[in-house]
């Protein structure tokens, strides 16, 4: 062996071996791709719109998606006008606000939390889960405990409007997840579903860096007046959310229950692995929900949205009705997803 051949081993040891740790270990799973791209980030619903422009600052900057991420969901989490997520998030059917969030990065690091209460940005607290503790999954009070513990503030996230509507609710106290949209295919009176009108939505953001590398945010108040417990899809690592730094990252929003039959994002993942198209992924994993429960399928609302590595998006959803924010150095823009139904 040459002397050179010797050194560069010998040198490439001992630097495996000074540099040895969770992050570098993950490195070596998922290889740092570095190649300058144009940043991207894509989030769900209309107020996206500002979530986008919060990351923006981040990744405008060079910054890396992860905090970009983080950063954009932070904001309709902290709106109070916004109900159904965070901070004014309807309640559970107990009158609990309780929230699921999950984050995710490049080297398939991730973090969540599950029904946590009290505690205004969850994101920042799967966050947390994600770096400072071996584990993935924080739930409930424990979530709360590990919050505190870290300097997050209690605070009551039941705002008076939101305590009003539960109010209302209690009346009759169904629950039927309501589509949000004008639904011309679900005839209530027909066929009457457990769940109730709105408000289900979730913010999940997507967003490739400079560096190419991708990462994804998910967070929500899940579905108003729900049984106090209940999970949706938005916390879950492979349904509201999946990041595969060599192929793409995904989210979704919807009634959760159907996500996570389906493990919607990591489906959609897999289908831009095999040459789907962000659309066509979305397109596809929304079929199958519909395979599953066809009669079902026209009365919910469930949308997919994904970025490739390419920084190619697309979406697709049940319903007509499912928009996403785009911003980019070339576009900042709603778009309408194309959809199943009508
Ligand atoms: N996916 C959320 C949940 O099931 C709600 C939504 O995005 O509409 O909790």
């Amino acid at each position: 062996m040459s002397t050179r051949r010797k050194f560069l081993q010998a040198s490439v040891m001992s630097s495996a071996v000074a540099l040895a740790g969770k992050q570098v270990l993950a490195h070596a799973v998922t290889p740092f791709h570095p190649v300058i791209n144009n940043p991207i980030v894509v989030s769900t619903w209309d107020f996206g719109r500002a979530a986008n422009a919060a990351a923006w600052e981040i990744l405008g900057k060079g910054g890396r998606a992860l905090d970009a991420v983080e950063a954009g969901v932070r904001v309709p989490e902290a709106d109070p006008t916004n109900q159904s997520i965070g901070y004014g998030g309807l309640p559970d059917r107990d009158g609990r606000v309780t929230l699921d969030a999950c984050i995710m990065d490049e080297y398939y690091n991730c973090g969540s939390v599950m029904a946590l209460e009290h505690i205004i940005h969850a994101i920042s607290v799967a966050r947390l889960v994600m770096e400072k503790t071996p584990h993935i999954v924080l739930a409930g009070d424990g979530a709360l405990q590990f919050a505190l513990a870290n300097g997050f503030k209690k605070e009551n996230l039941l705002t008076p409007e939101s305590e009003k509507a539960w109010k209302a609710w209690l009346k009759e106290a169904k629950y039927e997840p309501e589509i949000n949209i004008e639904n011309r295919l679900y005839d209530k009176a027909k066929d009457p579903m457990p769940g109730g009108p709105d408000n289900h939505d979730t913010i999940g953001m997507v967003a490739m860096d400079a560096s190419g590398n991708l990462s994804g945010a998910c967070t929500t108040s899940g579905m108003a007046y729900k049984i106090h417990g209940r999970v949706g899809d938005s916390p879950i690592i492979g349904a509201g959310l999946y990041v595969d730094n060599e192929i793409g990252a995904v989210t979704s929003t919807g009634v959760g229950e159907e996500v996570i039959r389906i493990v919607g994002s990591h489906l959609v993942v897999e289908l831009m692995r095999q040459g789907h198209s962000p659309e066509a992924a979305c397109k596809e994993a929304v079929q199958r929900i519909i395979k599953r429960s066809p009669e079902k399928s026209k009365r919910i609302q469930v949308g997919f949205l994904a970025l490739n590595k390419k920084g190619q998006y697309g979406a697709y959803a049940l319903q007509k009705g499912f928009t996403y924010a785009v911003k980019s150095g070339k576009e900042e823009k709603v778009h309408a997803s194309k959809s199943m139904y009508r």
